[in-house]
Parts: C-alpha cells; structure tokens; sequence
C-alpha cells in the first residue's frame, strides 16, 4: 500500500514535491506533467462550460499528507486559498493516524426530486391516487434513465407530503426518491421529475408547478468518527489530558451557542470544501445541506461531537449529507480535476464522501486543538506571512525570506514586508 506519510513532504519546493508524489505512485507521468505545467482548465474550454467566459479563475491546489480512512491511505486534494488549511488536516490526520485512523461509513445513496402540486380538490385522494401508481411513475421516471437502471441505480420510490396548509394554500409535494449511484444526479433528477409531472398532474387532479431535485440530501448521509488517546494531544507545555479535556469543553459551546456553532461548523467546511472544489463537485449544493442537517433538531448546532469513552480516550464523530459524485457535471473536464480524482483513487461516491467527512472531521480537531493551546493565530499567522509578502509586491523568489523575517518580527503587515522588501536585499 502507498503511504500517505511523506515525511518532508512540505519542505521540498513544488517541483520537487511533485516529482515525489509520481515516484510514490501517487501521481502518473502525465498527471505530474500536467501539474509541472500549472494544471489550469484552457480558457477556450472554459468558454465553452459558462457564458460570458472572459478567462479562467486560479486557485492554489495543495495536497494533506497522513490520511487513513478505513485502513486505506489517502492523499487529500484541497484547493483553497486559504492558509493553514492543507497543514493543519495534515497535522490532525497525522495524529488520527497514530490512533489507528478514521472509521467512515455512509447510509443511502437516494436523492430527492420534488414535484409541487397546486389547487388539487381533494388532497387525500390525491395522496392516495398517487401511492396507488408509484410503480407507474417510477417505470415512467427510470424509461428515460435506462443506463442508471442498469448500473443498479435510478428511481426507487415515491412519497407524498402535504404541506403549506397553515396560513397558505395547502399543496402537495410528490418525492421521488433516486439512486443515482457515482454521480451527484441533479440533472437527472430533473429530467425525471419533469418527465412524471403530467402524469402526476392527472393522477391528483392538480397543478404541477417546481419539478426539481432536493437539496436536502438527508437519505444521503456519510459518517466519520476517530478515537484518540490523550497522550496524542500533547502540544509542546500542554499535556494531552488538558488538551483532550479542552477540545471537549470548547465543542460544548458549539453544541449551545450559535455564534461559536457557525465558526465551529465553518472550520469543518473549511477541509469539506476545498475536497469538494479540488474534485470538482458541486460545493454550494454541499454547503446548503450541511448547514440544514447541522438545524434538523429545530436549532442550529455543531455538526461534530467530541465526548470522552470509557476507556478515556477521545471520540470525535461528523455526519452530513454528502451527494457528491466521482463522474457527471464538469468533473473530468478540469485537469485539476482529474488530477485531484488520480490522486484520491476512489472506486466509489460513497467512498469519496467517506473520505471527505473524515478531512472535516480532521479539519475540526485541529481548529479545535490549536484554540485550547496556544492559540488559533500563532500557526495561522505564520502561514498567513507568505500572502502578505506576496500582497506587498515580494517576488516568488523573495517571499520565503520576507516571510521568515516577518515572522521573526512578530510584525505580519504589509507596511512590514514592504519595508523589508525596500531594504538591502
Ligand atoms: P450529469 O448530467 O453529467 O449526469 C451524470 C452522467 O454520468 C449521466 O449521463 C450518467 O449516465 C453518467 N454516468 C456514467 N457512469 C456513471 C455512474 N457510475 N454512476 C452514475 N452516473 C454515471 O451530472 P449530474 O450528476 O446529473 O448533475 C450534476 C451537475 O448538475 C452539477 O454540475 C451541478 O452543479 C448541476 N446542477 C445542480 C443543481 C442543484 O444542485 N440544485 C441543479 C441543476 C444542475
């Protein structure tokens, strides 16, 4: 098995760096190239995916280093333009790694795509006709999607809900519930729902107005979970004890605080995204469902735990829907893209999801491990030297140095760095 520890791996330069990935067998020869060359999408194909294209958006493309997810190692893609983000999974994946990894599991792979029905006389006939010809719908639904059925995916069941009544006009909604197995499935979701409008229509005598998936992935769940022992939180003066006593501490106020839940919940999406963009997925669906799984009890909460178990070790555990896929949309077009999804080598979306849960997951620990120590800003800020050295005009040649004096300094600022760069060289 390829490690995932690549001890050093952030000291090489970016060359050097990928060089190792390829002779690690983490990277082909034309991934590597591809990479070496910028690994841009071309402007002309860009053109070609939105309107008005005028040019191609960058964003850095890193790698966390010292994932395990069920015994497999994984190499994270990440592209964020945030820092401290790839080190500080990296940091948290490498103490996970010492506890034996992250556990990750996924329930359901089913959509959801909505149709409202309007004016229908009698809603409870409506309801009734409508079970009565599921498999109807269903068959009508999968005849336009043959291949999904036939990759052991496409619409499995109906349900009807009947909302709106108080204050309004009372509505029914059809559900139709999809597997669309390695792929996120919104366009055909689409394609299926409004296929099975008109016959819903006639089936409850109403009008048929949205026809479009769900967002709210809750049959679409992954789950990732660690068990740490206390002496793997030892933080330079900090004994692991402490360190595990106040990551519980400091996750209880997320459990009952909305201001800290955001940030808490933020600094979980902070690792979900930059997967999410990295392989090409559809991130503001993602970010939607999160933040309503993280209110399902009536109030908005913190998507992880982190609790003591008997034996005293730590336990962390994160569940959010994760409708992402590994094939559909613009995902192979990017070579970004692709390079990220070489880099994962999963075989499934499931086993995709699973992965990303355990990077939130990873990505909270270490928020949550660098607050109850010394402090979020001291790592931040070091990492956070390197863009100021660039916003004050350093060259790439000149802002590791400019960083390093910036951060000897304890002065971060651009007023800094610039005068830093102004002086003998
Ligand atoms: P898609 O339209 O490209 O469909 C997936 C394709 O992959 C299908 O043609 C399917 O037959 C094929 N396929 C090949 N191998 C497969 C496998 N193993 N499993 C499943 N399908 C396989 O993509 P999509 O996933 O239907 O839609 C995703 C895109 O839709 C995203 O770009 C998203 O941004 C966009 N979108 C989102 C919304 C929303 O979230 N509300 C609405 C509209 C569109």
């Amino acid at each position: 098995m390829v490690s995932s520890r690549i001890p050093g791996l952030h000291r090489l330069d970016r060359t050097e760096r990928i060089r190792r990935l390829r002779d690690e067998g983490w990277l082909s020869d034309t991934e590597a190239r591809s990479l070496a060359d910028g690994g841009a999408l071309d402007a002309a194909l860009a053109d070609k995916i939105v309107e008005n294209a005028i040019g191609v958006y960058g964003l850095p493309l890193g790698v966390a280093a010292n994932f395990r997810v069920n015994d497999r190692d994984y190499l994270i893609p990440m592209a964020i333009e945030e820092p401290s983000v790839v080190a500080s999974s990296s940091h948290a994946a490498r103490i996970v790694r010492a506890a034996g990894g992250f556990a990750a599991t996924s329930t359901g792979r089913l959509m959801v795509g909505q149709v409202q029905l309007l004016d229908v006389p009698d809603p409870e006939a409506a309801e009734h006709a409508l079970r009565h010809h599921a498999e109807d719908l269903i068959e009508l639904a999968n005849s336009l999607h043959s291949a999904m059925v036939q990759r052991g995916g496409g619409a499995r069941g109906i349900e009807v809900h009947h909302v709106g009544a108080q204050g309004g006009q009372a509505m029914l909604v059809l559900h139709l519930l999809v597997d669309t197995r390695d792929a996120m499935g919104a366009n055909t979701i689409n394609t299926m729902v409004e296929a099975i409008a008109p016959a819903a229509e006639s089936l409850s005598g109403g009008r048929a107005c949205l026809r479009i998936l769900s967002n709210y992935t809750d049959n679409c769940l992954a789950q990732a979970s660690c068990t740490i022992r206390p002496d793997l939180l030892t933080t330079g003066d900090y004994d692991g004890p402490e360190v595990m006593d106040g990551i519980i501490e400091a996750a209880r106020l997320a459990e009952c605080d909305m201001h800290r839940a955001v940030t808490h919940n933020k600094g979980v999406m902070n690792g979900v995204d930059a997967v999410l963009i990295a392989t090409g997925n559809d991130w503001r669906a993602i970010e939607a469902a999160a933040h309503a799984y993280a209110s399902r009890h009536g109030r908005y909460g913190s998507m992880t735990t982190w609790r003591k178990d008997q034996e005293g070790n730590l336990v962390g555990t994160l569940e959010l829907p994760m409708p992402v896929g590994i094939v559909g949309g613009s995902i192979g077009l990017n070579p970004g893209t692709r390079v990220a999804h070489a880099l994962l080598d999963v075989a499934s979306a499931e086993e995709l999801a699973q992965v990303i849960v355990a990077v939130g997951l990873a990505q909270n620990l270490a928020a949550l491990k660098a607050l109850v120590t010394h402090g979020i800003q001291r790592g931040h800020m070091a990492l956070q030297a390197r863009s100021v050295a660039l916003m004050a005009g350093a060259s790439p040649e000149q802002v590791d140095r400019v960083a390093q004096e910036l951060v000897k300094s304890g002065d971060i600022a651009v007023r800094r760095a610039r005068e830093l760069l102004a002086g003998p060289a």
